[in-house]
């Protein structure tokens, strides 16, 4: 099987107070899961010596396309992994609707992650809106190849499922509704990538706490989690990866 990712997400929330937190998560046990903390580029650095000797993997939340230039405020993959970085997420919902990136942005994104030796976390959902439409599969079915270069590998990507509307709202899919997104978004792997696909981490993301993490992490084909609000403890955060 696959083994698992347990990976936090800290949006724009923590500052030097925070480390303390992340040190925690970096002594904790993931248990069979990988751990990964996605963090503000701010805390990068700090957050790297904090891990130091821990097996906790460190994260971006987001890069430009290009390794340098005249791009005021933003940050490129290669500044990310020389602050300590092994990962990065790419094509957030929030990236999307705040920044307006696309799915050529998101793809082009994963590409200059993979140049500067990240895993890239490539990030699809549909909104309520679409959810609501019946749209759901018709949307992953697009974002997928939009969004995952034809190039990516097991190694060097995974594919994170976080629906819009559960993102922050206490609200998941069902059971059976996650069960179909992740079988439809491996199936669309496959037309794209064939047996790599087979390989691939597919995240769930949307509202996972401690309290719904094992039913969530028990879901076929559901090969992890991309944890938001939760990640920012480290009792919640690693309830979640022993919940694997
Ligand atoms: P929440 O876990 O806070 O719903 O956030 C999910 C998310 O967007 C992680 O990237």
């Amino acid at each position: 099987g696959i083994r698992p990712l347990i990976a936090g997400n800290w949006k724009m929330n923590g500052l030097s107070a925070d480390l303390g937190e992340l040190a925690a998560m970096g002594e904790g046990a993931f248990g069979g899961a990988e751990g990964l903390i996605c963090v503000p580029a701010t805390l990068l650095s700090r957050a790297s010596d904090a891990l130091a000797g821990s097996k906790l993997r460190l994260g971006g939340e987001d890069c430009h396309g290009a390794a340098s230039g005249a791009h005021t405020g933003d940050v490129s993959a290669e500044m990310l992994a020389d602050a300590g970085a092994s990962h990065v997420l790419v094509g957030h919902s929030e990236r999307r609707t705040d920044h307006g990136e696309s799915d050529a942005v998101v793809a082009d994104k994963a590409k200059a992650a993979w140049r500067a030796g990240l895993t890239a976390v490539i990030c699809i959902g549909e909104t309520k809106e679409e959810r609501e439409g019946g749209k759901t599969l018709s949307v992953l079915s697009s974002q997928i190849p939009g969004s995952v270069p034809a190039e990516a590998t097991a190694a060097n990507t995974v594919v994170a499922y976080e629906p819009v509307w559960a993102i922050g709202t206490g609200l998941t899919p069902t059971v059976e509704d996650i069960t179909e997104a992740h079988r439809h978004i491996r199936t669309e792997l496959k037309t794209l990538l064939g047996d790599e696909a087979d390989k691939m981490r597919l995240l769930y993301g949307g509202s996972v706490k401690p309290g719904n993490a094992t039913e969530l992490l028990s879901i076929e084909n559901v090969d992890g989690a991309l944890v938001g609000g939760a990640s920012l403890k480290a009792v919640d955060f690693l309830a979640i990866a022993a919940a694997c």
